[in-house]
């Protein structure tokens, strides 16, 4: 499909005139539909509506979300499933770029609008598929005695006999091969960097052996080359993959645990976006602004060979090394009754050496978008996305979600359909390609497209896969918690199970999974990197929401998380047994959110709560923090001084929001009597839109990461899939603690006070003049 681009579309920004007269049409048909629904006896006008002598225009509103909720099939989510994972689909593939055309296909089939594909040239990654890469061990006689395969085998021939399904590779990885003794670093965190150094045990011209979990492989490789090592090797602990054992009969296809020879691949660059156009969009006609050396140099990618393997090669690597036992807490499990060892090197002088064959190539990639367009606030962006690559199959990662997002989108237009219901503001529908190799697609599109979505995103929402089939599990920000917990008890529970224990809804099994026991409320945190919502909160300031659904394990992910056994086989009977209830429930939850921004009156983003967390949490947070600077008495009040005034500030954001919440209140009542004048409820809802932005410092709040520009979230830089709070103030302090200065004391302060300035921000916003 030929390139449009968002701008190219814009519709009519007017919301005086002929709107008003549409908004009563609209609220006139409702109502008029919502007494046939009754009639009828429909199942959800039952639950909502047994007081309809009493309907109000949010019952309305609930009355639409229910049809759509019973308009999601299971059927359809199967159907898209089987579409979106028949071959596998790498980013930069001709494979890849079919399923874009698929999802392309079934959006336009399904009736959104304007859908179309957003291209971008980026650099992406492929190992020689011709020539598996390789771990070898020789004796010190020179002859061979271990050499892994390379390439996972064929489980289930039906599902995944695709071509090169099966090559165990990471993206980005150097390429060339590296013989060197081996030291192991338990999951290359930086505590373990650090404990190995004290335990004296050197990692230079070393090959690194880590174990995945604990965070983002990416980081452990960009710190293991950091610390010297000229290659690395990542296993799959059967501690984490098989924690039934590792036979047959307790691994995949008989249960959800990892096979012998199943293999994690996964991206290996350090940064989100495309590695050659940092900040902005790498649009065929602009300019790329750093060259692969620089990327090098950098640290974004990696210049040493890395190879993933099986928990098997694990062990025949394990088995040999020498050195004293590793700690207590670095032991895990591959096979046997094995110490693992710190190395460096094997007991008997037997050699290991990785063959690593890695080639870069910048290839076109292609997010999908699609719209339905609103009827009141067309301006008014409500974003749902997804990614669509897929490291194999992806039939868990990415695509148990483009199959749930596509039937969100049916199930929408069916309901525009059949009813009078229209959404008042628009929603976007959003395929984002290159995910897996880092954020790609989506980087792309927030770095283009970022001066449209600060004036026109309300929220985005993301989902990238169902990760596990017990609970729901939602992070947000502070000011969209409320809404999110609100949605959730919108929703049926898709156990049998919990249903019969007296847990109804998507709400009561997350409350009781995973419970914030001192709030009274499920324990929800602010999503860090791993996912596309990251380039939308960290660089555009537009409030996200990321969820799936988990289980209460010890698993940081699920089993077989980036494997070629992510077949649908394996979704339908390994992660959601039950006729693919857990898909629906996703997508009824999805629905629910849509619907409630798009459609609220009032948007459902609270200012207060977020004050009283600023209040309750991230102050304390940050005065325990500043407690542990090592200055004089002096120097401290100064710094003390500063947090006084921000707290003063987040005092006053709360008086303000608290009043805000009047002007709320007038504001929905005068409308409910009045829907021909909706203009106060623009004017709140812009400030409400706005409050988010105020925290966009667009200097950066990271001096290497001009990216992470938000004031209180960024994503972590020890850990990217974490996130962490105020990373400007962080920051200086760590710059002080080891170079303690005057300037660095006064970038203290000044970091503190550009919090205290966005805050400031936000109760201005609110404000009725300046
Ligand atoms: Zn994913």
């Amino acid at each position: 499909m030929p390139y449009v681009g968002v701008g190219a579309q814009t519709v009519s920004t007017s919301l005086t005139g002929a709107p008003m007269v549409k908004a009563y049409i609209a609220i006139a048909a409702s109502l008029i539909f919502v007494f046939c629904i009754a009639a009828l006896g429909v199942h959800h006008s039952e639950r909502k509506f047994n007081k309809f002598n009493k309907v109000s225009i949010d019952d309305i509103h609930k009355s639409d979300a229910g049809v759509i909720q019973d308009n999601i099939k299971t059927e359809n989510i199967k159907k898209y499933l089987r579409i979106f994972t028949k071959d596998p689909h790498v980013a930069g593939t001709e494979a890849n770029k079919k399923v874009a055309y698929e999802i392309a296909n079934a959006w336009s089939e399904a009736g959104l609008e304007d859908v179309h594909t957003l291209p971008y040239e980026v650099l992406l990654s492929y190992p020689d598929f011709e020539n598996p890469n390789s771990v070898i061990i020789k004796s010190s006689a020179g002859k061979e005695v271990f050499k892994s395969k390379g390439v996972s085998p064929v489980i289930i021939p039906d599902e995944q006999s695709g071509k090169y399904a099966g090559h165990q590779w990471l993206a980005y990885a150097g390429n060339g091969s590296a013989s060197a003794d081996v030291v192991y670093i338990n999951h290359g965190t930086a505590n373990d960097f650090k404990n190995l150094k004290l335990m004296g045990v050197d990692i230079k011209g070393k090959i690194a052996l880590m174990r995945y979990g604990h965070g983002f492989r990416g980081d452990k490789i960009h710190k293991a080359q950091q610390a010297g090592a000229i290659g690395a090797i990542l296993f799959s602990d059967t501690q984490d993959v098989a924690q039934d054992g590792v036979e047959s009969e307790n691994v995949y296809p008989k249960k959800i645990w990892m096979p012998n020879e199943g293999v994690q691949r996964g991206s290996l660059m350090h940064g989100d976006g495309d590695a050659l156009s940092p900040y902005y969009p790498s649009k065929k006609e602009l300019f790329k602004g750093r060259t692969i050396e620089e990327a090098k140099e950098d640290g974004v990618l990696p210049s040493i060979p890395v190879l993933p393997v099986s928990y098997t090669t694990g062990y025949e690597i394990l088995k040999r090394l020498s050195g004293r036992p590793a700690p207590s807490d670095w032991q895990g499990f591959v096979g046997g009754n094995l110490t693992y060892k710190l190395g460096p090197g094997f007991v008997n002088g037997e050699k290991l050496s990785i063959n690593v064959h890695s080639e870069l190539r910048t290839k076109r990639i292609r997010n999908v978008i699609g719209y339905i367009r609103g009827s009141e606030e067309p301006d008014s962006y409500i974003m749902l996305g997804n990614h669509f690559d897929a490291w194999v199959y992806g039939s868990i990662d990415p695509n148990s979600g483009t199959a749930v997002l596509a039937e969100v989108a049916r199930a929408m237009m069916q309901t525009i359909n059949e009813t009078s219901w229209k959404p008042a503001r628009t929603i976007v529908f959003n395929a984002w390609d290159a995910e897996e190799f880092g954020l790609i697609g989506s980087t792309e599109f927030v770095e283009e497209f970022v001066n449209i979505l600060q004036k026109r995103a309300v929220v985005y929402i993301n989902m990238d896969c169902i990760q596990g089939n017990i609970s729901l599990h939602v992070d947000t920000v502070p000011i969209l918690e409320h809404a999110v917990i609100e949605a959730s008890k919108q929703v049926e529970n898709p156990s049998k199970r919990e249903r019969s224990r007296g847990r109804k809804t998507l709400y009561d099994t997350w409350m009781k999974v995973f419970p914030d026991k001192k709030a009274g409320v499920p324990k929800i945190r602010v999503p860090g990197g791993g996912s596309d919502h990251a380039p939308f909160l960290n660089f555009a300031g537009v409030p996200v929401i990321n969820f799936t659904f988990k289980n209460y394990t010890t698993w940081d992910t699920y089993p077989l998380y980036h494997t070629m056994y992510e077949t649908p086989f394996s979704n339908i009977h390994l992660l959601d047994t039950d006729n693919l209830s857990v898909h629906k429930a996703i997508g009824q939850y999805w629905a629910e959110l849509a619907k409630t921004f798009a459609d609220d009156v009032i948007l459902p983003m609270n200012t207060t709560h977020f004050a009283s967390v600023m209040l309750k949490t991230y102050l304390p947070q940050l005065k325990t923090t500043i407690s542990g600077i090592n200055v004089s008495r002096s120097d401290f009040e100064d710094i003390r001084t500063q947090y006084a005034l921000l707290s003063k500030s987040a005092q006053d954001l709360l008086t303000m929001s608290k009043k805000f919440q009047e002007t709320i209140h007038f504001t929905q009542h005068s409308f409910s009597q009045n829907p021909y004048d909706p203009k106060h409820v623009n004017a709140v809802n812009e400030r409400l839109k706005s409050t988010e932005r105020c925290f966009i410092n667009p200097r950066g709040v990271s001096m290497h990461n001009p990216s992470a520009r938000h004031v209180l979230f960024s994503v972590s830089d020890s850990d990217s899939y974490s996130s962490s709070l105020m990373a400007g103030v962080q920051n200086a302090i760590n710059s002080y603690d080891l170079n303690p200065t005057k300037k660095g004391l006064r970038e203290i302060i000044n970091q503190i006070s550009i919090v205290q300035y966005s805050v400031i921000c936000v109760v201005n916003t609110l404000r009725d003049v300046i």
